[in-house]
């Protein structure tokens, strides 16, 4: 079995246990930023999509490394705010990476808003960089509405507010199991999955 090395680009915590926890049955071997003595780098996410974002990432950490290297980059689509926050959505509040400031502004924003008008939709753009040069790009997206508070204590960023219309329960509700298996960041994983097996059995 091909047993390649692909380093996880991130420094999203959560991130890294959903991204290992979906690959761990798969033919590559993952590696964290802590793992490779990257830790805290930070890569200006200068793109104006979140594919761009997702290859600046891939293409710094392959860069650095030599190895191959998936990154992630995503965030909510609210339809009523125009599809903020967007590729903005870990600085929405300001500081980078605040969640609790950014639920906190996203259910300000949507305050006289009713739940048929708080269509959602989280996007994952994944990145993979080849040391040579060759890039793959796959987008996955679930759909969902913003709740009115947010519930549940599973998964991190705006999952106590994402509502799956079909369980009427959160992200932060569901937990990672159910999570993982209908979200963005686990839809890519598949069509990457699929791509890299092409690549790999070529
Ligand atoms: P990035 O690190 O620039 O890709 O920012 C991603 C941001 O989007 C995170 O900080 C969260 O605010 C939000 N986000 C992305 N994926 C998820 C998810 O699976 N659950 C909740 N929030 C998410």
């Amino acid at each position: 079995m091909n047993q390649q090395i692909a380093v996880i680009a991130t420094g999203n915590r959560h991130k890294l246990e959903e991204i290992s926890e979906m690959l761990k049955d798969f033919s590559i071997q993952v590696k964290s930023m802590d793992d490779i003595g990257l830790e805290g780098l930070e890569i200006e996410e200068t793109g104006t999509t979140f594919e761009e974002n997702a290859v600046i990432k891939a293409e710094t950490v392959c860069g650095k490394t030599g190895l191959m290297a998936l990154a992630d980059d995503s965030g909510l689509e609210v339809d009523a705010l125009g599809g903020a926050p967007g590729i903005y959505s870990a600085r929405y509040a300001g500081e980078q990476g605040n969640d609790e400031a950014n639920n906190k502004k996203l259910l300000e924003a949507l305050k006289d808003i009713s739940l048929e008008n708080r269509k959602a939709r989280f996007v994952c753009a994944l990145a993979v960089v080849f040391p040579d040069g060759l890039k793959i790009v796959v987008r996955g997206t679930v759909e969902g509405y913003i709740d009115f508070e947010e519930k549940g204590s599973h998964g991190f960023g705006y999952d106590p507010l994402f509502l799956i219309p079909a369980y009427q329960q959160t992200f932060g509700q569901l937990g990672p199991v159910i999570k993982n298996s209908m979200s963005h960041r686990g839809r890519a994983i598949e069509l990457m999955k699929t791509k890299l097996e092409e690549i790999f059995n070529a």
